[in-house]
């Protein structure tokens, strides 16, 4: 069968592919310890369950409007408010099936043939693909280890021309663990005004902070006009499979926004909805405790994996990734990544899934247990041991 062309425009999220395999080799009776994906091992708390049950009981079965229900929209604009310190309402709010889905609309409804869009690279595989999808150019703003993953203001400076549209920021960031500080946000914020580009602010991770505080793009003077802030439920409250996220944007985005998921998904599960104001209303300890539980795992991973010869780790700030570098062991990241998995039963992603400039080092989620996180590190000890 012929596929259209823009499809061959298309990338994809390795983590699946990987998973994918992952699981035949289990089928197949192999022990893999999965360090591949990115979501919390931890199921949804209780009282949101409860919520979602009783949603369901209580009639949430139907479809609802575009945007979300005017109840959840208006909680989230509160939450959003009070946490980036901007004034928005329900107006500014369009509740989606995860919060993948503001990236690609948010690039559909503004990106146009040729306009150049900036994006994190190594970054979230599906920035990159949906800026070539829509006919957008991508312009990855390198985040290299030299310079602990942050992003060279003076190099973006460089980077825009006229027609630069849309600048991507996640912070923290996936791969890399790296925290956008205050002073560089503010000057990208400076450049994001001056050249009248408009901001997607991918802050999925603003909870999973290890160190210092988190600053959105938003809060500076005049942003909240020209940014889309991006975040959800999925990971802060181990709700992935429910699927549900939302992007807050000036208002006059909302309109063409609702209409993209008139067009596609209509509208988010009202029952998933009525469930995440429990998860905001609720109480946070599960959340916390989960942040609290992966910053020891991170600790864990970053000491055992810098005591492999060969590889070497930064500290991530946030998230729950670490993305050493593995150059010292003579082996290219795709088949660090390839072997390690079909030999040594670990699932991770070589960097360049993210990106061109994520070659050489290899994501590990640290989204799994203590004893399987030290499981691992035996089995890439003794990986790395026998390919040196
Ligand atoms: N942004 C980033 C940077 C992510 O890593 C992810 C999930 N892996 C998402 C957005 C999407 O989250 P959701 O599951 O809510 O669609």
């Amino acid at each position: 069968m012929q596929l259209a062309e823009r499809m061959a425009r298309l990338g994809t999220e390795t983590a699946f592919e990987v998973l994918a395999k992952a699981r035949i080799l289990e089928a197949k009776g192999r022990d893999v310890i999965h360090l591949e994906i990115g979501e919390p091992d931890f199921e949804t708390p209780s009282h949101i369950i409860e919520a979602g049950k009783q949603a369901l009981s209580s009639g949430y079965t139907h479809y609802g409007p575009s945007p979300g229900l005017s109840e959840v929209r208006d909680r989230i604009a509160q939450e959003v408010a009070i946490t980036r310190g901007i004034s928005v309402t329900g107006d500014n709010v369009v509740v989606t099936p995860g919060a993948k889905p503001i990236m690609f609309f948010a690039m559909l409804a503004l990106v146009d043939e040729g306009d150049e869009v900036l994006y994190p690279n190594p970054g979230f595989p599906i920035y990159e693909s949906m800026i070539k999808f829509v006919g957008g150019v991508p312009v990855p703003m390198k985040l290299l280890a030299s310079r602990d993953f942050n992003v060279d203001v003076g190099e973006v400076a460089d980077q825009i021309t006229s027609r630069t549209k849309l600048m991507v920021l996640n912070s923290p960031n996936n791969p890399c663990g790296s925290v956008i500080e205050r002073a560089e946000l503010e000057a990208l914020a400076e450049l994001a005004q001056k050249h009248d580009i408009i901001v997607l602010s991918d802050e999925i991770y603003r909870r999973f902070l290890y160190e210092g505080e988190h600053y959105s793009v938003s809060s500076f003077p005049g942003m909240s006009d020209r940014t889309i802030i991006l975040d959800g439920f999925s990971k802060t409250y181990a709700m992935t499979g429910w699927r549900i996220g939302y992007g807050v944007m000036p208002v006059e985005l909302v309109e063409p926004i609702s209409r993209l998921c008139t067009n596609s998904v209509s509208c988010t599960a009202g029952f998933t909805q009525i469930a995440s104001l429990q998860a905001l209303d609720g109480p946070q300890d599960e959340a916390q405790m989960i942040v609290a539980e992966f910053k020891k795992r991170r600790d864990i991973i970053v000491e055992g994996l810098n005591q492999i010869s060969g590889i070497k780790s930064a500290m991530p700030k946030g998230a729950f990734y670490v993305f050493p570098n593995i150059d010292g062991t003579g082996m290219t990241s795709r088949e660090f990544a390839d072997r390690l998995l079909e030999d040594y039963g670990v699932a991770a992603l070589a960097g360049e899934s993210f990106g061109e400039h994520g070659m050489g080092c290899i994501r590990f989620s640290f989204a799994n247990s203590v004893e399987n996180i030290e499981r691992a590190i035996e089995r890439i000890d003794k990986f790395v041991a026998t390919a040196v």
